[in-house]
């Protein structure tokens, strides 16, 4: 199979053109974190998820392992399933994620454990997105990263910081922790970002920013269907859409043409949206 698809090659042409016009002043980049910033395989073996580092690592009571299953099989098969009305899965995941996040509290979770799972045990960024953000940080052009994962606002910093790529251009959108004084979490902060809730939480966190409100062409990066609408709510003036699909690809790559622009398969790299954002500062010159 290509490496690269153009599912909507028509648009994808248009949507760039109209980035290049608005040029850099006009855009902003939407992305997700895990799967998209950073690879879903090492090795072949599929990466773990912050969660799965923190199984593989035994950092918490012993019976977390068992209870995270527990929820995992559970609600795994509701996030799947494509006949679900959006608002009930909605529902569905906001009660695994709450669960979730006190199974983490119950067991033990502290500052401490994501720091460690940061240097230790998690996935590297794709090849190119080093450079892709540099680019952005050096041309000033807002990206807001999205994760609905347990790493929360404070370990993403972390794990940015750490590859000396954290600036300020970026803006954190994701869950976020509430410490104790030893350094254990307490609770989490509400709005709960689960995998379908990204647009809501876009639109609360920064809809109402008059600071992003002229900057209506989107780039926007993701690696699920629900990715795709997390620009949700803003107004876009041009949306280019580019997904990475990485898992069961044969299975889902023609739902992900339904709703992305380009789709890069096989855990590729960085190197399109690179190119693009490339063109488009380059344009402005
Ligand atoms: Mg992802």
């Amino acid at each position: 199979m290509d490496e690269l698809i153009f599912s909507q090659p028509d648009n994808f042409k248009h949507q760039k053109q109209r980035l290049f016009r608005g040029g850099i002043s006009h855009l902003k980049v939407l992305a997700d974190f895990d799967g998209t910033l950073t690879t879903n395989f090492i090795h072949g073996r599929k990466a773990p998820t912050l969660i799965g580092a923190l199984r593989e690592g035994n950092y918490l009571s012993a019976d977390y392992n068992k209870k995270a299953q527990d929820l995992h099989n559970y609600y795994k098969p509701f996030e799947d399933d494509q006949n679900i009305a959006l608002d009930d899965k909605k529902a569905l995941m906001t009660e695994w994620w709450y669960k979730h996040f006190q199974l983490l509290i119950d067991s033990g979770l502290s500052e401490e454990n994501i720091a460690d799972v940061v240097d230790n045990r998690l996935s590297n960024l794709r090849p190119g997105v080093p450079e892709f953000l540099s680019l952005l940080a050096k041309n000033n052009i807002p990206l807001f990263i999205f994760s609905a994962s347990g790493l929360g606002i404070s370990g993403l910093k972390y794990y940015l910081m750490k590859r000396g790529l954290w600036s300020e251009n970026i803006i954190l959108v994701a869950n976020d922790f509430i410490w104790g004084e030893n350094g254990k979490a307490v609770g989490v902060k509400e709005p709960i970002i689960h995998s379908f809730n990204k647009d809501e939480t876009m639109l609360v966190k920064i809809g109402v920013d008059e600071k992003f409100s002229k900057r209506n062409n989107i780039m926007l990066l993701g690696d699920s269907l629900g990715d795709a609408r997390m620009d949700t709510g803003l107004a876009a003036a041009a949306i280019l859409r580019i997904a990475f699909v990485n898992d069961k690809i044969r299975e889902s790559v023609s739902a992900y043409r339904e709703v992305y622009d380009a789709l890069i398969l096989n855990d590729g790299d960085f190197s399109l949206p690179l190119k693009i954002l490339k063109e488009i500062i380059d344009y402005a010159d």
